[in-house]
């Protein structure tokens, strides 16, 4: 299931059955969290107010109010591109979240070359000048490198078998929490270039799994 799914919920009604969206028979109604929640909790406030003002009105539950702002928030049509583009727009919605869709929506759209819209810089260490790279950084091409190289020669071609896959990723979470990256930074092309080089078999994890799936896995490991 698509991580993005995690931002929205469903509405069931009363036969049990997941209440589609408009007239679309395939696609299921689904809520913005953000959106969802925001609105509850305004209409829960404002309720709160009256009250103290007049302690004969009635101050609803919370799932009252909820059964409430289904009707008030429109729904998103259940399709990834749409929870997505609904996301990376959504003003209710933490920022980090919010680019994580935009990144994840380019990404499907088969924008996988994602370079920073400005030129970006890093600070030469020893100089202490800022050293400006283009969108594209590039470095001399040194004879015989890797590109005279038969890639089938050091990795079979194959991808990694999922154990493998896994111990990957607790490796690369590893890496940058030793380092104190942030988890933004697996979405970096140059370290996806990095990877998909000299590591072809491996599946780049991205900023999500890091932070999500595989940190928590570490995390149990921790604490069992
Ligand atoms: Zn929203």
């Amino acid at each position: 299931m698509h991580a993005v799914w995690q931002y929205y919920r469903t509405l069931k009604d009363a036969e049990g059955h997941l209440v589609k969206y408009k007239n679309d028979r395939t696609h299921n109604a689904t809520w913005c969290l953000a959106c969802f929640n925001r609105k509850v909790e305004s209409i829960e406030m404002s309720e709160r107010n009256r009250y103290l003002l007049d302690p004969l009105t009635v101050v609803r539950d919370r799932k009252a109010i909820e059964s409430d702002v289904y009707s008030s928030v429109n729904p998103v049509a259940g399709k990834i591109d749409d929870l997505l583009h609904h996301l990376s727009e959504c003003e209710k919605a933490n920022p980090t979240i919010q680019a994580w869709a935009h990144r994840e929506l380019n990404l499907r759209k088969g924008k996988e070359n994602w370079a920073p819209t400005a030129p970006y810089s890093i600070l030469d260490t020893i100089s202490g000048t800022p050293i400006v790279l283009g969108n594209t950084p590039k470095r001399p091409r040194l004879s015989g490198s890797f590109d005279d190289l038969d890639v089938s020669t050091v990795h079979n071609g194959q991808p990694f078998p999922p154990n493998l896959q896994k111990e990957f990723n607790a490796d690369v979470c590893e890496v940058f929490i030793a380092n104190g990256w942030a988890w933004n930074g697996a979405a970096n092309p140059v370290w996806m270039n990095f990877i998909q080089k000299w590591i072809p078999s491996a599946e780049r994890p991205s900023p999500y799994t890091l932070s999500g799936p595989v940190l928590n896995g570490k995390v149990a490991e921790i604490e069992e």
